[in-house]
């Protein structure tokens, strides 16, 4: 569903992604965790088409999306949730889940606003509210829920879980997991590395811009080496 084969990105001299080979098959959960600074934000980015491809291709669906825009590349379904949320701030919650369908001009919309407030219940409660007066979990949700709005077939995550208290993070990986089950792809980031492979059926592991290991997400959390680096073991 997504390939990304050799892939090379820097921000100027600096090599943040230094040939990254990733797969994400259709219906799967993929886990990419590493470190801060890992270049995990940055493939993300290069996938989505808001850091420029030094080297390498990224396939959607079978076919080269290298160089395409993001509007382009959430009308055909590949929607990223990015690190620290971009919510609208000076919006309400149901304006922003409504910015989320900008691509689409279905009859639907109103209804999947309904879904998104049944996915996430305290958003129905704030609808009315400004999206810059809630707190960082609600926000996250809020993120989420609009991203959502655009029916996404594969979304990328990028580290939803943080900054959030734990009651919070157990109720964003809840709803990570609902979302795999209805049938959307996802990739996603998370420094939270435990949390990430429990919900994963693959994962890949990145240091220094390169994937260092890859496996089966149950083999990884036993695996001595992430257990040491990712697990505080
Ligand atoms: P984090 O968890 O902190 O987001 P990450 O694994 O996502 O980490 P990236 O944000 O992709 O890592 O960063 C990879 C490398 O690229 C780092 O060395 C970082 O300092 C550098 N980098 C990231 N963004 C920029 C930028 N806009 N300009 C210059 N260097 C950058």
């Amino acid at each position: 569903m997504l390939k990304i084969s050799g892939l090379r990105v820097a921000y100027g001299g600096i090599q943040a992604v230094k040939g990254a080979s990733l797969e994400v098959r259709q219906g799967e959960l993929v886990s990419l965790i590493g470190a801060n600074g890992a270049g995990k934000t940055t493939t993300l980015k290069a996938i989505t088409g808001t850091q420029p491809v030094a080297e390498g291709d990224i396939e959607y669906q079978g076919k080269s999306i290298r160089g395409q825009g993001a509007w382009d590349l959430v009308k055909q379904g590949l929607v990223m949730v990015p690190e620290g949320r971009g919510t609208f701030t000076r919006m309400s919650i149901t304006e922003n889940l409504l910015m989320g369908a900008f691509t689409r001009n279905d009859k639907e919309i109103d209804a999947d606003v309904e879904k998104v407030f049944a996915l996430f219940p305290r958003l129905k409660e704030r609808r009315n509210q400004l999206a810059g007066t809630m707190s960082g979990g609600e926000q996250q949700m809020l993120a989420m829920g609009r991203a959502l709005m655009a029916r996404p077939k594969v979304l990328l995550l990028d580290e939803p879980s943080m900054g959030l208290s734990p009651i919070m993070v157990d109720k964003i990986f809840e709803v990570v997991d609902d979302i795999h089950k209805q049938g959307v792809t996802v990739l996603l980031v998370e420094q939270n590395a435990s949390r990430a492979l429990q919900l994963a059926n693959r994962g890949y592991v990145m240091e220094s811009g390169e994937i260092t290991m890859e496996g089966e997400a149950k083999a990884l959390l036993n695996d001595p080496k992430v257990r040491a680096a990712y697990l505080g073991e």
